[in-house]
């Protein structure tokens, strides 16, 4: 193991009736602003529990934030935490939503713009107090402080955060999942996985622990994905995916080592172009820069295919374990509906050259295996 230093100061409030802890979290403030999205919370009634605890504050919203959050958005916020001294904002929503709110909670102490956090030229030392109440399982943005937001101007996608930007406190009841749709579903679960092989694909050496939880929890989602699909009203299922998301990635999983995190960063540029789903981009691009990577430690990818997908050794190499183990993650991905290629979003090579400059903005990226501009366009192409 690497050595480390871990701090993760979020309060989880899990399980049923969650809500209740609202009213006691938000004792000490005022004035809150609530920040939603597209409504869904208006359909489900989450959006009535909210303002029913929240009774006697004064109360101040910011709805539409877009999946894929834009810093436009977050300058709204962020204009009305100024001019209404708010002093709690609560996010109520998906990932989408948690990080736009936590631009808006560092953005509200700058006098510079929200973009400038984003882009580190402003490095958030304070933020205002976070609550965030969650309606899907997929990027544990509710107990991290990372945040990913998109300027349409620019063409970026880019991920920040700061120790500032943790939320105070998250609350997680499980049936607020329940009306989440079959295709959201989906993503949350690639995204889940997605940011648990991230952390998989590290050079630390002796991380049996964590190896062990990521691998554990992998098995458990795979176990119970399927059937959430089918019974989405399901609360046990709901619950596994709920604190398989959370613990995916709240830092426990890379504790003593440093993850790879080539894929996302692939995935946030052909964000920035296509305005495709998060996890929908990780579903195409992963399982290719697996196979680029394969060769990098044959014997990582073939651990996974044995204790992951149960693969059977059968006298085989640690590449062709390996390899199968990838064709059963995507096999995996398929049969619960997650897409394959980039074709199935109508993207073609013409942006290529915009996206790989894009992923190389701090120059060759990702710490299992580096990847400079050819790697990218290789794993790209794979993808078409
Ligand atoms: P999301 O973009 O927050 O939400 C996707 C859709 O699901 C929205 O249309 C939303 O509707 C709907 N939805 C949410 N809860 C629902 C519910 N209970 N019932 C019905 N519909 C519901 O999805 P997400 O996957 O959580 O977040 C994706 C974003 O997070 C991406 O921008 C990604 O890059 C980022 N991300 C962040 C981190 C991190 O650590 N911070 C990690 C990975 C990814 P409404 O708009 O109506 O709410
Ligand atoms: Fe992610």
């Amino acid at each position: 193991m690497n050595s480390f230093t871990f701090w993760n100061p979020v309060r989880l409030h899990f399980g049923k009736n969650s809500i209740e802890q609202l009213e006691k979290e938000a004792l000490p403030y005022h004035k809150v602003l609530i920040v939603y999205g597209g409504g869904s919370i208006k359909n489900n009634g989450v959006y009535d529990d909210v303002t029913k605890a929240l009774a006697g504050k004064e109360i101040f919203e910011l709805s539409g934030v877009e999946p894929n959050p834009r810093v436009s958005t977050a300058r709204k916020g962020i204009e009305i935490c100024k001019k209404e001294d708010i002093d709690l904002v609560l996010a109520v929503g998906g990932g989408s939503v948690i990080d736009c709110a936590k631009l808006i909670a560092a953005g509200a102490k700058i006098e510079e713009d929200a973009w400038d956090l984003v882009k580190k030229k402003v490095i958030a030392t304070e933020a205002l107090p976070l609550g965030t109440v969650l309606t899907l399982a997929a990027t544990a943005s509710e107990m991290n402080s990372g945040s990913v937001i998109t300027n349409l101007e620019t063409k970026e996608k880019l991920g920040w955060g700061s120790p500032a930007t943790f939320p105070t406190f998250s609350i997680l009841d499980p049936s607020y999942t329940f009306t989440v749709p079959v295709d959201q579903t989906v993503n949350g679960v690639v995204d889940t996985m997605t940011h648990i092989f991230e952390q998989y694909f590290n050079n630390a050496e002796n991380t049996p622990i964590t190896d062990e939880m990521s691998e554990g929890i992998l098995r458990t989602i795979i176990e119970v994905a399927p059937k959430a699909l089918k019974e989405p009203a399901n609360y046990e299922y709901r619950e596994t995916l709920m604190l398989a998301g959370t613990m995916g990635l709240n830092g426990f999983l890379s504790i003593g080592s440093r993850g790879d995190w080539a894929t996302h960063n692939i995935e946030h540029a052909v964000s920035a172009y296509y305005d495709i789903p998060h996890a929908a981009g990780l579903a195409i691009l992963f399982p290719n820069w697996m196979r680029h990577n394969l060769s990098v430690n044959p014997a990582r990818f073939a651990r996974l295919a044995e204790k992951v997908f149960g693969v059977e050794r059968q006298g085989r190499s640690d590449e062709e374990v390996g390899t199968e183990g990838i064709q059963r993650l995507s096999e995996f991905w398929q049969s619960i509906g997650a897409p394959s290629r980039l074709a199935d979003y109508n993207i073609t090579e013409a942006e290529f050259d915009g996206i790989i400059e894009h992923t190389m903005f701090n120059g060759p990226f990702g710490n299992f295996n580096k990847l400079d501009r050819e790697d990218v366009r290789a794993i790209l192409e794979a993808s078409l």
